[in-house]
């Protein structure tokens, strides 16, 4: 709202009187962004657990925003800039160029990160591509390149305008929306879906939802329905999942593919809004059950490089599934308003994410593994992919997350807080942020939340309200915080209890100020053949290896990196005869720029391990992890685990040996 302000004043005075005169018509016409409230689900939807608040609603600050500048200053902010796919002979621009998903993929990401950091070089971009997209509808509804016939591409674009509309309230994309939908519901049967839009209908039906919600049109319900008959039926998929093993090389298929199956992890949650059947709630989870049990990985994500790849900590994880997988749990947890999603929401964000990615944004991997002991052009032992994929660079393997990652740290800042049903807030993610919306009857209310989560144990809350104001904030108790605390005033209140949201309903007074604290104790968690992992908070812990970045290719400003190992990295951590880790010791840094890197890593912790000299590299990655307990007759040494974000080489599922 601040930023609104702002951004409306330096613009009037680069207006002209009549300029000014059009601006302000066209503002009252309510294309000015207005801070507003959630749009709850109209009937017969379902309603949600909670609401989304429309784009620019949650800020980040803090750290938080840090990464978004750094994003701004690394691919996602220049990469139209040389990139061909993205050049101005794109499709999406009206040129011949790239007229598929590279388009809609990067402004899925560009919209957020443009309009959360009001950075007005980036949302001069955004305005270009949207433009087009809104200006260039074709007569009978279609919209993107006129030579492309898919509807997969379009699932994104539509994302991509919801999140803009709501940014700016520019009046031109409901009617384009509605011109569309009408246009597939005369086509889909000359026009099948076919191929990646049958694994996918879930995500077009969040936007048929959208519309639908603002504009009441019952003929957009029949769509959905019949995108979910026309699409892939998941349910049945984790209903008796067969996939439960590394897929072959020649069984590669849309059903195992990695990145369909994390879109895939709303598709349940979403069909559930048109059906309210309870079995539709209870398939999310029977999918995350099957994912963890054949092919779980410690970031909190699955294995697969490109499809299923099984519980092997050297297998991969493609960067284009974590954040849809992220998004997918952004979606599920406002629908289904279930803690432990968040738990999900946050280790994958906070893990899984930032250990793909170099320090400055401006390389990322395709695939990424939780024992990356070398980064390098090599034949490993993926399900499909190809000998460039963990390379961190700017198109490794296959340009698609080069396209798509950008909206991995935008929209889970966006989603930090939302809407409860009763006018209040919900906090469903923790990271440094502003939230700002009407609660109650309409009261403008911020909720100021400062904090170095997940480095460290507290977030402060503070609310900022015009006048008193009754409203309930849910405050989500992560379930690993045994001894959580929550006080209002330095008053602590009863009743916290781990994997809950606790809530507090009073008269909110301007200055309030909530305080959390979430006990971060180490534990360690069980993995494949035994292997451990340590985890403090929604962090997990890598051993800290020496790196050689070493300079492999050029291609304009972005560089491709192979990284090679200085230090050893065969250990055992270890444990006492019980199997418990002896105690470690933790040690709290000072948050640096980029808290996910080596230099500025926040916390550090020191565990007893001794090296397994048996334990070699093979294909470039480290060799079968062996079965632990391990035995070793090398003397104890001291390692330094670091959070897995921050270590681009890593052991993070460790043998153990008896001490
Ligand atoms: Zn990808």
């Amino acid at each position: 709202m601040m930023h609104t302000l702002l951004t409306s004043r330096r613009m009037v005075r680069k207006l002209s009187l009549l300029g000014w005169l059009l601006f302000s018509l066209v503002a009252l016409r309510g294309f000015a962004a207005q801070p507003t409230g959630p749009t709850p689900n109209r009937a017969p939807l379902q309603a949600n657990a909670f609401n989304p608040l429309p784009l620019t609603s949650v800020r980040p600050t803090g750290w938080l925003l840090r990464e978004l500048q750094i994003q701004e200053n690394g691919l996602s902010g220049h990469l139209d800039e040389f990139w061909p796919d993205l050049g101005p002979d794109s499709g999406w621009l009206g040129g011949t160029g790239e007229s598929w998903e590279r388009g809609p993929y990067f402004l899925d990401g560009l919209v957020p990160l443009a309009y959360l950091t009001g950075d007005e070089r980036l949302t001069a971009k955004v305005k270009k591509w949207v433009d087009w997209t809104l200006e260039n509808q074709q007569s009978d509804g279609w919209i993107g390149p006129a030579r492309m016939t898919d509807w997969w591409p379009n699932y994104v674009m539509l994302k991509v305008l919801t999140q803009y509309q709501e940014a700016t309230g520019d009046p031109r994309v409901i009617p384009v929306m509605q011109r569309y939908f009408a246009f597939q519901a005369r086509h889909l049967n000359d026009r099948p879906l076919k191929e990646w839009a049958i694994f996918r209908w879930h995500d077009e039906v969040l936007s048929i939802l959208w519309l639908y919600n603002r504009i009441a049109d019952r003929s957009l319900l029949d769509l959905a329905r019949r995108m979910h008959d026309l699409g892939h039926d998941w349910e049945a998929q984790f209903a008796d999942f067969r996939y439960t093993g590394k897929t072959g090389k020649k069984q590669g298929m849309l059903a195992n593919h990695g990145v369909n199956n994390a879109m895939a992890m709303k598709a349940a949650a979403v069909w559930w809004l048109l059906t309210g059947e309870k079995k539709d709630r209870e398939s999310l989870y029977q999918m995350l059950r099957a994912l963890d049990r054949y092919h779980g990985q410690p970031s909190g994500m699955f294995s697969a490089d490109e499809h299923y790849a099984g519980l092997d900590p050297s297998q991969g994880t493609e960067l284009c599934a974590v954040v849809e997988a992220m998004f997918s749990l952004e979606t599920d947890i406002s629908i289904l308003g279930d803690p432990a999603l968040g738990d999900r929401l946050e280790k994958i964000a906070y893990n899984a994410l930032p250990g793909t990615m170099t320090d400055d944004s401006w390389g990322h991997q395709y695939d990424q593994q939780a024992n990356q002991v070398m980064v390098s052009v090599a034949n490993r032992r993926w399900s499909t992919n190809g000998p460039e994929s963990n390379l961190f660079g700017l198109e490794p393997n296959f340009g698609c997350c080069t396209a798509n990652m950008h909206q991995g740290w935008p929209k889970f800042a966006a989603n930090l807080w939302m809407g409860t049903q009763d006018r209040g807030l919900a906090a469903v993610a923790y990271g440094p942020s502003d939230a700002s919306t009407p609660v109650a009857n309409g009261v403008p209310v911020s909720i100021v939340e400062t904090t170095d989560y997940p480095f460290r144990e507290t977030v402060n809350l503070e609310v900022k309200t015009p006048q008193p104001v009754k409203f309930p904030l849910l405050l989500r108790i992560p379930g690993w915080a045994a001894g959580a605390t929550v006080t209002v005033n330095d008053a602590a209140l009863d009743g916290v209890k781990p994997g809950e949201f606790f809530r507090i309903e009073r008269d909110w007074h301007n200055g309030d100020s909530v305080e959390l604290h979430f006990p971060m104790r180490v534990v360690n968690s069980t993995w494949f053949n035994n292997s451990i992992a340590v985890e403090r908070g929604p962090l997990i812990f890598s051993l800290k290896i020496g790196e050689c970045w070493s300079h492999l290719r050029q291609s304009g400003p972005a560089t491709d990196w192979e990284v090679y190992p200085t230090t050893p990295w065969n250990y055992a951590l270890v444990v006492d005869q019980k199997g418990a880790a002896p105690p470690f010791s933790v040690t709290e840094l000072p948050v640096g720029y980029q808290p996910f890197s080596l230099e500025g890593s926040p916390v550090e912790i020191a565990a007893q391990a001794r090296r397994l000299p048996e334990w070699q590299i093979e294909d470039d990655s480290a060799g079968p992890l062996p079965v632990s307990p391990v035995t070793s007759n090398r003397h104890v040494e001291t390692i330094s685990l670091v959070p897995y974000g921050a270590a681009k080489l890593r052991i993070t599922a460790f043998p153990y040996a008896r001490n």
